[in-house]
């Protein structure tokens, strides 16, 4: 715990269980997921990406068009509706170091989650916050951006990234 696990570790390959409620230990573990995101440096972090299964996603990224800071988490995060619209984004993930793929998703989501207070929040996201929040969500289930692409296509990044990990002795 409290460190990145990376592809294949079997733990971001389990589903993420549902919190009771956000009390003092969902914060504390969401400022520790903020701590690794921003030094590794990523905008986005899944609990089980450290080990903990649990639905707690941490996002931060710089909003280009008003130039703000989005910082926040989310406890329990579910997609509510999916625009019809789909569009092509580079992803990449901090637990697949180094590997970006472009990939199609809808454009614009309706997401429900607890915000910090324990307060159900429901909102229309478009964008890169979109983007990332649909691929943090994903972690929660198992799934990885490198599931969208053909089986050649991930097994050739699965490769780069165990290459990559040995290259630095990170496991
Ligand atoms: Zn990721």
């Amino acid at each position: 715990m409290e460190k990145l696990l990376y592809v294949p570790n079997p733990l971001l390959r389990q589903k993420s269980e549902e919190i009771r409620s956000v009390g003092k230990n969902e914060l504390k573990l969401a400022d520790k997921m903020r701590e690794i995101m921003v030094k590794a440096p990523g905008v986005g972090l899944a609990a089980n990406q450290i080990g903990v299964l649990k639905q707690i996603v941490t996002i931060s990224f710089v909003d280009q068009k008003t130039k703000n800071e989005v910082n926040y988490n989310l406890f329990n995060p579910k997609i509510i509706s999916y625009s019809k619209e789909k569009i092509l984004m580079e992803e990449g993930c901090l637990s697949l170091p180094e590997q970006y793929a472009e990939i199609e998703r809808p454009k614009i989501i309706n997401v429900q989650y607890l915000n910090d207070k324990n307060k159900l929040i429901s909102k229309e996201v478009d964008g890169v916050e979109a983007r990332i929040l649909q691929h943090e969500i994903d972690h929660l289930s198992g799934k990885l951006f490198v599931d969208y692409l053909s089986s050649l296509k991930r097994n050739i990044i699965i490769k780069k990234v165990k290459k990559y990990l040995k290259k630095y002795d990170q496991r």
